[in-house]
């Protein structure tokens, strides 16, 4: 197996931000980086963590529990990106600094519920599906101001944005229609959720365009952590 230098990738994604941020005109350091870590081995978390990398991604709700225990003796900052079944939401409240992908009520009641007290509230982010997405996740542009209304008054959460897969392209116009879509809706949001603050979208195949079209948390695994 090829061997992977996560500190060497982690610097090429930096930069690749750092670019990208001044091609769009937007203030150095304004897109933070997730470390998306899904089934990789602790020791790159490790390594990455060496490097100076602080905020990681899993998607599978057992794995990142398991995870976040192990490493507690790193300062993680853990986000969970999967897609979440209700039987799963009480390790992810423990666990989770941040979620991203609640699409529904009944997840967001469930995560708010089984905060523990002892932690800050849980940082939320819907996940939107957009016009091409072929993938099952995500609400409909059409549902969601209602959803950010009852999210919102929950008690142990702190709604912070929206999070969307595109479909893959290798086309930076289409990269950019897709993200446009989800800028625009965060825009709407803002005009009556002055705190909504996190356009999540980016990976390693796109962020780029992304970051043109304001993300401020891009999610890259491949280019880190190499194919799974
Ligand atoms: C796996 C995954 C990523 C990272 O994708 P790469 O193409 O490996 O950078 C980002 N976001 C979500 C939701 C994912 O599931």
């Amino acid at each position: 197996m090829e061997e992977i230098n996560v500190a060497t990738n982690l610097h090429s994604i930096w930069q690749r931000i750092s670019a990208a941020e001044q091609l769009a005109n937007r203030p150095s350091g304004s897109v933070s980086l997730l470390a998306v870590s899904k089934t990789k081995p602790d020791n790159l978390i490790r390594a990455a963590w060496n490097a100076g990398q602080r905020a990681f991604g899993e998607n599978y709700a057992q794995e990142a529990e398991e995870k976040a225990r192990r490493l507690s003796d790193l300062n993680i900052e853990w986000h969970f990106i999967g897609p979440i079944q209700s039987n799963k939401t009480r390790g992810l409240a423990q666990t989770m600094a941040w979620v991203h992908s609640v699409d529904r009520l009944k997840i967001a009641q469930r995560l708010s519920d089984q905060r523990p007290e002892d932690l800050p509230p849980l940082n939320l982010c819907l996940q939107v599906k957009l016009s091409n997405e072929p993938t099952k996740s995500g609400i409909a542009p059409s549902e969601l101001p209602l959803l950010v209304e009852q999210v919102s008054k929950l008690p142990r959460l702190h709604l912070r944005g929206l999070m969307a897969i595109p479909a893959a392209t290798t086309d930076p116009q289409e990269q950019r229609k897709s993200f446009k879509q989800l800028q625009l809706l965060l825009l709407e949001l803002q005009k009556y959720q002055p705190k909504i603050d996190t356009l999540s979208m980016g990976m390693s195949g796109d962020l780029e365009a992304a970051v043109v079209e304001g993300s401020t948390l891009v999610r890259v695994g491949t280019d880190i952590f190499g194919a799974r």
